[in-house]
């Protein structure tokens, strides 16, 4: 159930190990991951005290380019992966020191990570401001073009014979112990294995174990996207930057466009752009890189991101025989696509998950009687 990152990653992961899968939605990849920036950013996402999300987050950045090459030999579109590496930038000099308390969190995991001063960071991105105060290369937080992605994800899937049913599903149906299929408003399918994957959106949706307590919330982001005529102007590096404070990010794609973005507001269910919003990604990306001045507007849009009760993903199986969960990808979900559908395969071929999905039990929010 569902056609995001998560949900066709994982059928094209079930559908290279032989498995017969339907996929069900209503506006397939049209979800978060169309609108993500496409970041396969492991390092400049970490956070303190977040270790077995950073596990998953550098295991799935480690299976990217084999992931991605297996797509692209099976699709007749390419997927977009830019190995270009990140900068991660500073303004002023709280920025700064900002940016370098990251140093040693980047040591300890043993990442590739070296500071360049204000004018050296200048030498390897010439488009950079003169007044950032110096940077973060991280040669390997690297990035893909989303949308490119969700096409050749689905153009693979279409020729191997799997059927996107363009339908919303209303319930998961059982035999009270196990699983037996779903049900949309015009139509029943038996499955003896369903795997949620339906982004923030658990609304109206009948037979999930309720108490799973499976609560999750959709976390706007608004997000620009630019395209840079001349080429000269252009980004080598996909620059993240603290700008008093905040946080912005530019993603430049082969093509010219680039990503700037996002916000990130707990409003519920809104797709609303905001002048506010357009102004602060703007004047914050301008003062990091001037050229984006003459940068076109292309779009301003908005994601949901699909966000657990304690913001890490849910990768697992539910309490109902044959249903599983891969939910949560909040603001990684595209980093993780490769790892999750790695780890719903093999919920399914041999009843658990590996390892490392271990801190990701649905088992935590659990409500246990008795
Ligand atoms: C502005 C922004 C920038 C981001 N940038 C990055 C980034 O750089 N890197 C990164 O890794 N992540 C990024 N993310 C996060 C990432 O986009 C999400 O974590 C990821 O897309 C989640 O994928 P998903 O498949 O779970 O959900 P979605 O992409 O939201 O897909 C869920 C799908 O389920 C369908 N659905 C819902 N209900 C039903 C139902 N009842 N029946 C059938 N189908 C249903 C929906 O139609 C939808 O297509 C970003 C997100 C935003 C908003």
């Amino acid at each position: 159930m569902g056609a995001g990152v998560i949900g066709l990653t994982t059928a094209f992961a079930l559908v290279q190990r032989g498995h017969s899968v339907t996929i069900f939605d209503p506006f397939p990849g049209r979800g978060a991951s169309f609108v993500a920036a496409g970041m396969i950013a492991p390092m400049t996402e970490a956070s303190h005290g977040e270790d077995s999300l950073i596990a998953l987050s550098l295991e799935a950045a480690r299976r990217w380019p084999a992931h991605a090459e297996s797509i692209e030999s099976q699709s007749s579109y390419r997927v977009g992966l830019n190995r270009a590496g990140t900068l991660l930038v500073a303004l002023d000099a709280n920025d700064r020191a900002e940016v370098r308390s990251m140093l040693p969190l980047y040591e300890t995991l043993g990442l590739s990570a070296t500071w360049h001063a204000g004018g050296s960071v200048r030498e390897i991105e010439p488009l950079l401001a003169a007044g950032v105060r110096g940077g973060i290369e991280a040669p390997d937080d690297i990035q893909v073009d989303n949308r490119r992605l969700l096409s050749s994800l689905a153009d693979v899937l279409t020729r191997a014979g799997v059927s996107i049913v363009r339908e919303r599903v209303v319930a998961v149906l059982s035999n009270g112990t196990r699983v037996t299929g779903v049900a949309t408003t015009s139509q029943r399918h038996v499955a003896s294995t369903v795997i949620l994957c339906t982004g923030y959106d658990l609304a109206g949706i009948e037979g999930i174990p309720v108490h799973d307590e499976i609560v999750m919330r959709p976390v706007k982001g608004q997000i620009l996207r630019l395209f840079q005529g001349d080429p000269r102007l252009r980004l080598r590096y996909s620059v993240r930057a603290i700008v008093a404070g905040s946080s912005i990010y530019l993603v430049p794609r082969s093509s010219g466009k680039v990503v700037v973005g996002a916000t990130v507001e707990e409003q519920g269910v809104s797709y609303s752009t905001t002048a506010g919003a357009a102004y602060s990604l703007l004047r914050d990306a301008i003062n990091v890189v001037p050229a984006i001045a003459e940068a076109e507007i292309e779009g301003f849009e908005v994601g949901l991101r699909p966000a657990t009760r304690d913001n890490e993903p849910v990768i697992g199986a539910s309490s109902l025989e044959g249903l599983s969960y891969a939910l949560g990808g909040y603001r990684h979900g595209v980093l993780l696509s490769p790892v999750v559908a790695d780890c719903i395969v093999e919920l399914v071929e041999l009843g658990a998950v590996p390892e490392i999905a271990w801190p990701f039990s649905p088992e935590r929010f659990r409500v246990h009687h008795g």
